[in-house]
């Protein structure tokens, strides 16, 4: 995976950074990411480091400027930067596009969708031990039902599958179905979960759970948990042990990563109960869709949740959440998922001392009480605005 583009400048070392403001909120969450960044990167690094931001069109900004929503060249300056970071981008009514956020990650085969939740002191959270979450989910981004085809009931198309099905295949379903194709391949499967327990192995981290509906969709969800544990047995043999393993040979972890799986509806129950045993989860697109933000939920929502959509040669680092059309332009939204994610950023390109520095000082604001309004209602108070916040995080860098 590449980083962005470095200069060397005599003594001092400038890092183009593409990013899009985004519709909605985008644009002040943006600005508010921005300011805490470039103030980390300039205190970790002395001022020898320096981020200079190059805007990309896309979304409301570039229809209104080029007529797209999606600019060829914005797309061609993320591959040649090998990083970007994004605002929320709203869906365009009625455009032909299923989703300009889901173009992107296809375009430039974005095929992990990483978003770590962890508790952050102070935050009011609906359950007893919020603490006890600290899960990296790994999504996998192109395909289930991200390449899902779907017809129409009583459509030329489903008429003739359903004939086709019946005549070539024994299979009888009801005349008026919908009809959806969800495709779940070896390859992949098997990117997706090397990331995830690649991830596991850097980090020293204790386990990487394939999470699945195996038991009723065999060849695709099942198919994926098997593919797993046939890469951890090809590639990872000295790094991970599996729970058949263990229960079988007796063998121990020690110090191995452990790879086990979950079915979906028992790891949802999981996360409640026992969310400390986990701490990788590897899930097929739509299982990890919704294991996400119930994760996010726990902590507080998905405020607080960064995400980063990475692939071989670019990774694009976004806020979880959409673009709040009714808090834009308003100076209230949460920038915490965009700074968190600016942090992830800065991780990826090698600045991990101001990733470092973005999140202590984001815990610190935190556990202090300064909220936006979206947490401080919980505690029925009613918190500071957007630029407040970013200020105040600068502050605490000292
Ligand atoms: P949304 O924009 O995430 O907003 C839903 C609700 O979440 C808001 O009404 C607000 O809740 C809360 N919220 C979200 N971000 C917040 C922030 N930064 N600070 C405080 N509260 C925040 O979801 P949506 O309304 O379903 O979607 C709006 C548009 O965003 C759609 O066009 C959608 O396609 C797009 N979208 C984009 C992305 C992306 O770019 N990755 C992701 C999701 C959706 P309360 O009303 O309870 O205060």
């Amino acid at each position: 995976m590449r980083s962005g583009v470095d200069k060397m400048n005599l003594n001092r070392r400038e890092t183009v950074i593409p990013f899009i403001p985004g519709d909605g909120v985008g644009p002040e969450i943006m600005a508010a990411t921005k300011k805490v960044i470039d103030h980390a990167v300039a205190r970790s690094h002395s001022g020898a480091v320096v981020l200079r931001w190059e805007e990309l069109l896309a979304g409301s900004a570039a229809h209104e400027a080029v007529g797209e929503w999606l600019p060829k060249d914005t797309l061609d300056t993320i591959l040649a930067r090998g990083v970007a970071l994004k605002g929320p981008l709203m869906t365009p009514v009625g455009g032909g596009i299923r989703s300009l956020n889901v173009a992107i990650r296809q375009a430039l085969d974005l095929y992990a969708s990483v978003r770590p939740v962890r508790y952050f002191e102070g935050v009011p959270s609906p359950v007893k031990h919020p603490e006890k979450m600290n899960i990296v989910i790994f999504r996998e981004n192109t395909e289930d039902v991200y390449k899902g085809v779907e017809w129409r009931s009583g459509s030329k198309e489903v008429i003739e599958l359903l004939a086709f099905l019946k005549s070539r295949m024994g299979v009888d379903i009801s005349a008026d179905s919908g009809i959806g194709i969800k495709p779940i391949s070896r390859t992949a499967s098997k990117r997706l979960i090397r990331a995830a327990v690649n991830h596991a192995v850097k980090k020293d981290l204790k386990t990487v759970t394939l999470v699945h509906k195996g038991n009723i969709m065999k060849f695709t969800e099942g198919a994926f948990r098997d593919w797993g544990y046939e890469l951890a047995k090809e590639e990872f043999n000295d790094l991970v042990v599996t729970e058949e393993q263990i229960r079988t040979s007796g063998e121990s972890p020690d110090g191995k990563v452990l790879m086990n799986d979950r079915i979906a509806d028992n790891m949802f129950q999981q996360i409640l109960t026992r969310p400390d045993e986990y701490s990788v989860l590897a899930t097929p697109n739509l299982n990890g869709d919704y294991l996400a933000d119930a994760c996010a939920a726990q902590i507080g929502g998905l405020g607080l949740a960064p995400g980063a959509n990475i692939g071989e040669n670019a990774a694009v680092f976004e806020a979880v959440h959409g673009t709040a059309p009714k808090y834009a332009g308003k100076d209230v939204a949460n920038p915490s998922s965009l700074i968190l994610s600016g942090a992830m950023m800065l991780e990826h390109i090698g600045l991990d001392s101001s990733a470092a520095l973005v999140v202590k000082s984001l815990e610190r604001v935190l556990a202090d009480g300064v909220m936006t309004q979206d947490l401080a209602r919980m505690k029925d108070e009613k918190g500071v605005g957007t630029s407040a916040f970013a200020d105040a995080v600068i502050a605490a860098m000292g």
